[in-house]
């Protein structure tokens, strides 16, 4: 099972990403998690990647994509994964699409979690004073928000085009969120 799933920052989408991949016993790689980690462990990546990202801004393309082809190659991800947060551009999405062909395989679905602008703007700022992140102030919050609309939300018409978009309400409890993919993913018949 190939996955990726979207959806604005707050909506949810890593939570939901690690049940999911549970679910079908794949990997859950987040882009955002990787490069965090990098930040953490202060190598060239993080260094790199943090001055984009504690002005939530989008990491250039080029350092997110190798980054990605990377981790897909590794062993756990033969049989499938689940991608969260990654594509996030239309270049992305061509750059995946070569990945996957030069690896003979495809994507099953593209989930995409739908909820309420100003409801995710609370639950992003209830998480940032628990988790103390550094993109997670106000400010930065709307500017992720605006992102995600100008570069992120176009992607969803691109999958829907080719069939793969599977719509979700993102609102409710996360188990009744993780029901309802996992319901949506089924009714393709891909799941
Ligand atoms: P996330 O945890 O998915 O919200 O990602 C946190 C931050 O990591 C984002 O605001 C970006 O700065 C960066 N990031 C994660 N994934 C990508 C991506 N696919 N392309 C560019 N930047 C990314």
């Amino acid at each position: 099972m190939r996955l990726i799933i979207m959806g604005p920052p707050g909506a949810g989408k890593g939570t939901q990403a690690t049940f999911i991949a549970e679910k079908y016993g794949i990997p859950a790689i987040s882009t955002g998690d990787i490069f965090r980690a990098n930040v953490s462990a202060g190598t060239p990546l993080g260094l790199e990647a943090r001055r984009f990202m504690d002005a939530g801004e989008y990491v250039p393309d080029e350092v997110t994509n190798s980054m990605v082809r990377n981790r897909i190659a590794e062993n756990d991800a033969a049989t499938g994964f689940l991608l969260d947060g990654y594509p996030r551009t239309v270049a992305q999405v061509a750059e995946l699409d070569g990945m996957l062909s030069d690896a003979g395989v495809a994507l099953d679905a593209a989930v995409v979690l739908t909820v309420d602008p100003e409801a995710i703007v609370q639950r992003l700022l209830h998480r940032a004073s628990i988790e103390n992140r550094a993109d997670d102030t106000e400010e930065v919050i709307r500017r992720r928000q605006e992102i995600y609309g100008e570069q992120t939300a176009p992607l969803i018409d691109v999958y829907r085009e080719r069939g793969l978009l599977v719509e979700v309400d993102g609102m409710g409890q996360v188990d009744e969120v993780t029901e309802r993919v996992l319901e949506a993913i089924s009714d393709t018949g891909r799941g």
